[in-house]
């Protein structure tokens, strides 16, 4: 199993929240695509097979492209690639985006699933993250993409905004679940450094995430899922029917990808790659290449060592509700691993089936901190 990730560099306004990659200056739109396309073929050689299950346009805002422009970039993955007849092909898209004209025209590409970043039903929650859309764009946009025949529908939202009370949080998920989505991806605002949030919560101009409000409505979000039989596969991930993310779960599974684009990432099982989070840099250094390689100057990697894999694979397997397989570690991870566990299956916060462990309903809030109990530190031995 393969996929490609597209990142696209733009959006109509920052976000206070978001420490993606994004420039909110558009003029260089065109360039940026013909270099993504440039890179496309660069790379044609990155990926241990050229068949592909899955591409996944991300960023940024990919719903900023124009017809023009996607038809472009598939035609050279289409050119490169053996793209599987039931490949997953998502767009990221906003709210404000999705008209009706333009949900037609994404219809006449391959892409088959839609991610729209709906975050809130309320304008109280849009204003205080700065999205660039109301709460009757983000109702309309589900109902117009059902129309036009995307069936394979998500969305993402926000809980723990100072903004969102818990009746608030229970409202978002009614509407939601009361939608044709199959999918929805639920995140806690989480104030990163040097965003704009991080500086007003600090300037004392907005109210700080209340943690035990966002745990009540991470619990709320469980409960609710339950009940309108979505699956939560994954801490922040839920599906109806089995409509598990292809692209998404290829990472948490450890499968090769490509990340095109600006800041985008790759990994080829053993090294992981980085492209720097340029734009201007990114589409200088693509042009100036006369050489049938991706210039070495963009980008910078690392090599998985064993301990980094055993440390990601216990990180991102326990999130999901495959968990981890002590099978598949070898015997130095695995002696660590099962003495670590034993607290944790004690208390109740994981479960143990043969030789695969995940974490209980009680141990998902805690995802992060059993994971890291469960890391391998080199220097302990
Ligand atoms: S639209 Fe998405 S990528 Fe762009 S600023 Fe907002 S959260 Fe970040």
């Amino acid at each position: 199993m393969s996929g490609i990730y597209i990142h696209i560099p733009f959006c109509k306004q920052a976000c206070h929240y978001c420490n993606f990659h994004f420039s909110t200056t558009r003029n260089q739109q065109d360039q940026m695509v013909d270099m993504i396309i440039k890179e496309i073929y660069l790379r044609n050689d990155y990926l241990p097979s050229n068949h592909l299950h899955s591409i996944y346009f991300g960023g940024g805002t990919p719903s900023l492209l124009t017809l023009a422009q996607i038809e472009n970039i598939f035609k050279a993955i289409y050119d490169i690639y053996d793209v599987d007849q039931k490949a997953e092909i998502t767009l990221e898209a906003n709210p404000d985006d999705l008209s009706p004209k333009k949900i037609a025209l994404l219809r006449q590409t391959p892409i088959n699933r839609l991610s729209i970043g709906v975050q809130s039903f309320f304008d109280t929650d849009l204003a205080y993250m700065n999205r660039a859309h109301n709460q009757e764009e983000a109702k309309k946009c589900i109902d117009y993409a059902l129309q036009a025949g995307f069936t394979n529908l998500t969305i993402d939202l926000i809980y723990g905004s100072p903004t969102t009370s818990n009746d608030q949080w229970y409202e978002n998920l009614k509407i939601a679940f009361g939608t044709g989505i199959n999918h929805l991806s639920a995140y806690c605002l989480t104030v990163e450094p040097r965003t704009a949030l991080d500086h007003f919560i600090r300037t004392g101009k907005q109210k700080p995430v209340d943690e035990r409000q966002a745990s009540k409505q991470f619990d709320l979000l469980i409960k609710e899922a339950e009940t309108h039989g979505f699956e939560q596969y994954e801490i922040s991930n839920f599906a109806r029917s089995n409509a598990y993310a292809v692209h998404n779960t290829s990472y948490w599974q450890g499968k090769p990808y490509l990340g095109i684009g600006p800041s985008a990432h790759s990994f080829d099982g053993n090294n992981r790659q980085w492209t720097k989070a340029n734009n201007a840099t990114y589409i200088r250094e693509l042009q100036h290449t006369n050489h049938q390689r991706f210039p070495t100057s963009i980008y910078d990697q690392e090599k998985i060592t064993p301990t980094v894999r055993y440390n990601e694979y216990v990180m991102t397997g326990l999130r999901t509700k495959w968990g981890v397989d002590t099978a598949q570690m070898t015997s130095r991870f695995r002696d660590h691993f099962l003495l670590e566990v034993k607290k944790h299956l004690k208390a109740e916060k994981m479960w143990v089936r043969g030789t695969t462990y995940g974490l209980t309903k009680a141990g998902r809030i805690l995802a992060d901190g059993i994971a890291s109990d469960l890391f391998y530190m080199e220097s302990e031995y």
